[in-house]
C-alpha cells in the first residue's frame, strides 16, 4: 500500500512508518480515528471531523497531544505533501506506548498522532445509479452507558465481521441490528429510510456513530424542506420502507434497493435519495 504518512507532525517515508508493538492501539485497539476525503483538493468537512475526533478522544479518555488547530495544519500539510488531485485521509490518535501490560489507561504514555494520506477510491457511478443490496446482521452494540458508544474507536472488528458476512451473502453493505430489533446504521455508514412520507434516521442518542455526511444530509433535507424524523427503525419497518439509503464520507448518499434479498419499494433508487445526493453534492462547493 502506498501513501504519505505523518507521525507526530513529521513526514515519514512509508517504508519507515511503523508503530511499536507496545502501542496501545495495537495492543487493545486503544485508539480513535477519522476517515475523510478531499473534494477539489480540499479536505471535506475537516473541522467537523476534527471536532468528532476530539469528542471521541474525550469519550475514551485519550488526551489530545496537540491542539485541534495543529491537527488541522498537519492534515492539510500531509495532503499537500501527497500531491494527488484527490485523496483519502485517515487521522489517527492512539493512547501511546504501554509502560507495562494492563488495561489501565494510566499505563500508557505519549499519545501518538498519525495522518495517512492515500488514494481516494470512489464508488463506481453504478453504485449511485443502480443502488446496492444489503443484509441485516444482528450484532452486539455498545450501550449508551459505555464510553465507546458513538466514539470512532480503532477496533472495528464488529463491522469487519458483519461486512464479511454481507459480502458472503452477495451484498455490499451490512446493516447492524441491535438487541431490540432496531437497525441503526451500516458497517461504515449511517442509515436512512423513507417511511410514511418522512425521512427517518436513528438519533445520535441511539449510540450510532454521528456521521458527518448524515449531519449534512439532514441539513439539506430540512432546508429543502422534507419532513425529517429522528427515531430508531425496526427491521420489519425497514423491509416495508419506500426508500432506504446509506451515507458516508466516501460514498456520500447510496440507495439501498434490496435488503435480505427482497426489493425495497420499487427495487430501484428512489427520488428522495437521488435528490438528497444532488443537494448534498451541491452543498460541498
Ligand atoms: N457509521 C459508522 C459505524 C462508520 O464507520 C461511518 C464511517 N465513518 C459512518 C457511520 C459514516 O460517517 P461519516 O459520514 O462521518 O463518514
Amino acid at each position: 500500500m502506498r501513501g504519505t504518512v505523518m507521525i507526530d507532525g513529521e513526514l515519514v517515508p512509508p517504508e519507515r512508518a511503523v508503530v511499536s508493538i507496545f502501542d496501545r492501539g495495537f495492543l487493545y485497539g486503544d485508539s480513535v480515528f477519522e476517515a475523510l476525503r478531499t473534494h477539489h483538493g480540499k479536505l471535506v468537512f475537516l473541522d467537523r471531523h476534527l471536532a468528532r475526533l476530539e469528542r471521541s478522544a474525550e469519550r475514551v479518555l485519550i488526551r489530545l497531544p496537540a491542539s485541534v488547530a495543529q491537527f488541522r495544519e498537519e492534515a492539510i500539510a500531509a495532503v499537500s505533501a501527497h500531491g494527488a488531485s484527490e485523496s483519502y485521509v485517515r487521522i489517527m490518535l492512539t493512547r501511546g506506548n504501554a509502560t507495562s501490560l494492563g488495561l489501565d489507561p494510566d499505563l500508557a504514555e505519549n499519545p501518538k498522532r498519525i495522518v495517512l494520506v492515500t488514494e481516494l477510491k470512489l464508488p463506481s457511478p453504478e453504485m449511485h445509479e443502480r443502488g446496492i443490496s444489503a443484509v441485516v446482521q444482528r450484532v452486539e452494540r455498545p450501550s449508551d452507558e459505555v464510553g465507546v458508544a458513538s466514539a470512532k474507536i480503532g477496533n472495528y472488528l464488529v463491522p469487519v465481521l458483519a461486512l464479511r458476512a454481507a459480502r458472503a451473502a452477495g451484498a455490499s453493505e451490512a446493516l447492524l441490528e441491535d438487541a431490540h430489533g432496531n437497525v441503526l446504521e451500516g458497517s461504515t455508514s449511517n442509515l436512512f429510510a423513507v417511511i410514511a412520507g418522512k425521512i427517518v434516521t436513528a438519533p445520535e442518542s441511539a449510540a450510532i456513530l454521528p456521521g458527518i455526511t448524515r449531519a449534512r444530509v439532514l441539513e439539506v433535507a430540512r432546508a429543502a424542506p422534507y419532513p425529517v424524523e429522528l427515531r430508531a427503525i425496526s427491521r420489519s419497518e425497514l423491509a416495508l420502507a419506500k426508500e432506504v439509503f446509506i451515507t458516508s464520507s466516501i460514498r456520500e448518499v447510496v440507495p439501498v434497493v434490496k435488503i435480505d434479498g427482497r426489493p425495497i419499494g420499487s427495487g430501484e433508487p428512489g427520488p428522495i435519495a437521488r435528490e438528497l445526493l444532488r443537494l448534498f453534492r451541491a452543498s460541498l462547493v
